[in-house]
């Protein structure tokens, strides 16, 4: 049977934390701020605004939101950013994707300055992070690796098998792991054997975005299991990718969904905002 990595618990000591060091900077007299653009009325970028907006507040850190209307062109989404990038008050851009079809989002990540690039998602971050010499990482990976270093979990030397190969949690994940010293090998959806290769996990980080994908016949007795898949079942209910039930019994420690990896991101959206306040103001 495995212990339940409670993600709100880990979520709330690191919000502790930025508090006080929002806190300092204040002492000193800087304000933290995050420039929060939306464009269009996609209702679930609606609700992770809201509550992105309702961390900062948690925290201390002043929101500025820019509510874009659907039809918004791609130039004056970059005149926007271009006049974020040069405001001072703003330590953090994020811009919520994603973007209606006509505009290229990698144009827009391109021109978000890299050092209030709080999704960590501009190629001058992704470089760093290949190089393990970085202000910012990438909100979800970042939240995991904070998880398993609260409840002890040691990454070195252990057997890490990510599935998914995203540029937002795959890749980045798997490059935290690595320099944590496991040794990781990423999965995706032309891997031969699968199950077999997710059998030789000590640390398992399922991220493909499939109800139910991991079952309890893929996981090794003993394993970490990180549920990353934040989907809908049949009953509209937010489920992960794991077999939660089934592989409970089998793995060491498990992430449940919801509760697990979710409430970790916006945690580390808020800590990228402080550390861009704290490095760069
Ligand atoms: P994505 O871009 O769609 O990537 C999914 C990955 O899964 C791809 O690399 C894909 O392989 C792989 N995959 C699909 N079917 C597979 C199969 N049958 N066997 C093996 N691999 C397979 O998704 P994402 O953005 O990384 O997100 C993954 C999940 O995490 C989603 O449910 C998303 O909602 C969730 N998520 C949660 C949070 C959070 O805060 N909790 C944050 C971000 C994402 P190919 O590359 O070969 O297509």
């Amino acid at each position: 049977m495995a212990e339940i990595i409670n993600g709100k618990l880990v979520s709330q000591a690191k919000r502790e934390e930025l508090k006080k060091r929002v806190s300092a900077l204040n002492k000193a007299g800087k304000q933290v701020g995050l420039a929060v653009i939306i464009v269009g009325n996609n209702s679930a970028s609606r609700v992770y605004v809201n509550n992105k907006k309702k961390g900062c507040e948690e925290i201390g850190v002043i929101s500025y939101e820019y509510a874009l209307p659907e039809q918004t062109t791609q130039q004056e989404l970059l005149d926007l950013i271009n006049e974020l990038n040069n405001k001072a008050e703003v330590n953090g851009i994020l811009c919520q994707l994603p973007l209606p079809a006509h505009i290229d989002e990698q144009v827009v990540i391109n021109n978000i300055n890299p050092q209030k690039d709080v999704d960590a998602f501009h190629p001058f971050n992704v470089g760093h992070i290949m190089i393990g010499d970085y202000t910012f990482l990438p909100c979800t990976p970042a939240g995991i690796m904070e998880m398993l270093k609260f409840y002890n979990i040691s990454v070195s030397g252990k057997k890490c098998v990510v599935i998914g190969r995203s540029n937002i949690v795959g890749k980045p994940m798997a490059m935290l792991l690595l320099k944590e010293n496991g040794t990781v090998e990423i999965c995706h959806s032309r891997t031969a054997n699968l199950k077999e290769e997710c059998l030789t996990a000590d640390i398992l980080v399922a991220a493909v975005g499939k109800a139910g994908f991991v079952t309890a016949d893929m996981v090794k007795e003993g394993a970490v299991v990180i549920d990353v898949g934040m989907n809908r079942n049949e009953e509209g209910k937010l489920c992960g990718d794991v077999c939660y039930d089934e592989v409970f019994e089998k793995a060491s420690f498990i992430t449940p969904v919801p509760g697990g990896v979710g409430p970790m991101t916006i945690t580390m959206l808020l800590e990228n905002t402080v550390r861009s306040a704290e490095a760069y103001n």
